[in-house]
Formats: C-alpha cells, sequence, structure tokens
C-alpha cells in the first residue's frame, strides 16, 4: 500500500479551549498545512499582542499538528459531535442549492 498524502478530513477539529494562555507565538499557524489558523484580537488575550488563535473550522482537517506545537495546551482536538450536518444557516443552504444545480448542469453538459 502507498503512503499517499491524505487530506481528508477526520472526525476531529480543533478547538480553542484556553485563548488567554495563547503567545501568539504563530507556530501553530505556520505549521498548518491547511491555512485554519488564523491569529485575531481578543479581548481574552494575555499576551502584548492581545491576539489569540481562530480556527476555521471548514478548513480544518483534524490533523493535530497544531496541538502538537501548541505548548502553552491552548488548543485541542475534540471529535467532531456530528460527521455529517444539515446546512446551519438560509446561506448555507442556498449555496448548497447552487452547487446542485452546478453540478446538474455539468452533467448534462457532458452527456450532450
Ligand atoms: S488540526 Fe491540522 S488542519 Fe486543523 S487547524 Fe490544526 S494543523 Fe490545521
Ligand atoms: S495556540 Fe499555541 S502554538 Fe498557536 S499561537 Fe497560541 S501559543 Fe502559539
Amino acid at each position: 500500500m502507498g503512503h499517499e498524502k491524505s487530506l481528508d478530513k477526520s472526525n476531529y477539529e480543533v478547538e480553542v479551549i484556553a485563548p488567554e494562555v495563547c503567545k501568539a507565538c504563530a507556530l501553530c499557524v505556520k505549521r498548518c498545512p491547511m491555512d485554519a489558523i488564523q491569529l485575531k484580537f481578543s479581548p481574552e488575550a494575555t499576551n502584548k499582542f492581545r491576539k489569540a488563535v481562530e480556527i476555521d473550522t471548514e478548513l480544518c482537517i483534524g490533523c493535530g499538528v497544531c496541538v502538537h506545537k501548541c505548548k502553552t495546551k491552548a488548543i485541542t482536538l475534540k471529535r467532531k459531535e456530528e460527521i455529517t450536518r444539515p446546512p446551519k444557516t438560509g446561506r448555507e443552504l442556498v449555496q448548497l442549492n447552487a452547487m446542485a444545480a452546478l453540478a446538474a448542469k455539468e452533467e448534462l453538459t457532458e452527456k450532450n
């Protein structure tokens, strides 16, 4: 069996559990293969930059690299509550419908 690099999502995602201990060192940001982490202003941050990490859970694949890198344990891996979930907002629903319509159109074009 090969060792292909997989970007499939795992059943885990990262959660910021302690923004107050984040040092804004950006080690996790640099190591994230998905660019899913950003340092942003946070009222809870205690470092001189007044920033703490924010995770884009849509991008996070749950690889755990950032958690391993974080010495202060500001972030952790948690199991996703739902692996598949219904759309949360009307906007998301519109996006999904638009994607489905586009896919159907492409399928039709391929057939003709
Ligand atoms: S678990 Fe992996 S993909 Fe998710 S934020 Fe951390 S490094 Fe990025
Ligand atoms: S979460 Fe951890 S590794 Fe990431 S910036 Fe904060 S202290 Fe550094």
